[in-house]
């Protein structure tokens, strides 16, 4: 085994983690699974476990964590089941994992993506709210833990294929560059007549037209709040400000993203939505390996479309790029109420509509700070669910009583 890579999956269960087991799968003379993660499906995790025989599974739930202990004793009594956030932060950090995937939705994977940082991995980033929720403290880690980091997310994954030679993010603007060109699908809704919204369900919201994704990205997707996090996570990656990341409307979701350069060329990454090419990319990079991937046929392809993105459809949008230039805490904010307002719509507490509302009421409720320490980042956050939720049930009983 040696000379292999040592992989923790952080999030193994989740879109992000399957595809990232595949690719592995494919690939097993290279690399060496170290830990798989997961919140708190058994089942899941120890059928992963029965077939990948990692040295750790963790579960942040210490009772199903108890639970997979035993289910493991026939199958896999060899892996080390750890509970809780210690025991997340402890399999992003061991000195025999070189790379992370960071594939845990939302705020949850901030401290063990931190430590696979603080501790000089290869970090695979797919949990992108991490970024936005910390992103001075998050890049400082990096470049002081001397990590390498790579993005998953598929526009972001190809606008660093598509950069200049030695360019890695966190190493400042890279040369030449006049603009990102940062591609959206326009999800689920982006023809739906605007009347209609309110109404919308959380299974449409799921059901994404292009890409197969967790629950919580997929209704992201629908509002573009996916696409206003995702320009946050590029000012921050490329080292450019939020006007210089324009956002473009590309139903096929085949080219994803796009850098035009001073010198008026336009570089495109493309090929087929599947996860599994930004994946095995930033697994291997510089090297290409195989991702079970199909070719892309640009006969089927046939056309490509862009157009600009509508932001009365998408206030989503707005609110992120306006959380951007606004500074310090102000997209903890952002990020923290979009966490809560998606959860409740999710449970039926809220209407598809009212996800913008909470999220523009709570970042004109809650302070902006200076986002200098994990401290003050951890303190906006909690600060802003406990106003979201106020916010979502000061709704939910307003229509109650009418
Ligand atoms: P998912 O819901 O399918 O999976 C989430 C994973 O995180 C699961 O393994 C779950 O057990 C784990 N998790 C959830 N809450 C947790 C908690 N409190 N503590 C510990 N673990 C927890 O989500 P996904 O679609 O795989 O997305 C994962 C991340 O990747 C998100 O940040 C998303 O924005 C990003 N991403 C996903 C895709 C995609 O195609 N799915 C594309 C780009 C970026
Ligand atoms: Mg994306």
């Amino acid at each position: 085994m040696s000379g292999s890579l040592g992989v923790t999956v952080l999030g193994a269960t989740g879109s992000i983690g399957v595809s990232t087991l595949d690719v592995l799968a494919r690939n097993r003379a290279r690399y060496r699974l170290v830990a798989l993660t997961a919140n708190r499906d058994v089942e899941r995790l120890a059928t992963q476990c029965i077939a990948h025989q990692p040295q750790y599974a963790v579960l942040a739930d210490a009772s199903a964590a108890q639970q997979l202990r035993e289910r493991l004793r026939d199958g896999a009594p060899d892996v080390q089941v750890l509970a809780g956030s210690e025991g997340l932060v402890k399999v992003a950090g061991l000195p025999e994992v070189d790379c992370v995937m960071a594939g845990i939705v939302g705020a949850a994977g901030l401290l063990p993506t931190l430590e696979a940082a603080r501790t000089g991995k290869r970090v695979l980033l797919a949990n992108k709210e991490a970024l936005v929720m910390s992103g001075d403290l998050f890049m400082q880690q990096v470049r002081e833990g001397g990590a390498v980091l790579l993005p998953v997310d598929s526009e972001h994954n190809a606008i660093f294929q598509c950069m200049p030679a030695g360019f890695v993010p966190g190493s400042g603007h890279p040369d030449g560059v006049r603009r990102i060109m940062l591609t959206a699908s326009g999800g689920p809704f982006r023809t739906t007549p605007l009347e209609s919204l309110s109404q919308i369900t959380p299974q449409q919201a799921c059901a994404h037209p292009n890409w197969d994704m967790g629950r919580k990205i997929s209704v992201d997707s629908a509002t573009m709040m996916n696409k206003g996090l995702e320009v946050i996570e590029a000012c921050w990656l490329f080292s450019v400000s939020e006007s210089l990341v324009q956002v473009v409307i590309h139903p096929q979701s085949v080219v994803h993203s796009m850098v035009q350069y001073r010198d008026g060329s336009v570089l495109a990454q493309m090929g087929n939505p599947d996860m599994r090419t930004p994946i095995a990319h930033a697994l291997a990079w510089p090297e290409r390996i195989e991702a079970g991937v199909d070719a892309l046929d640009m006969f089927k392809v046939a056309r490509l479309d862009f157009e600009p993105p509508d932001l009365q459809r998408f206030p989503c949008l707005r609110l992120a790029q306006e959380a951007w230039k606004a500074g310090g805490t102000a997209s903890t904010v952002l990020n923290a109420a979009n966490e809560v307002a998606v959860q409740a719509f999710l449970d039926g507490e809220l209407a598809f509509t009212g996800i913008p509302a909470i999220i523009e009421s709570t970042l004109s409720r809650v302070a902006i700070r200076a986002a200098d320490s994990l401290a003050a980042i951890l303190e906006a956050d909690a600060l802003a669910r406990q106003c979201a939720l106020e916010r979502v049930s000061a709704g939910t009983s307003r229509r109650v009583s009418s």
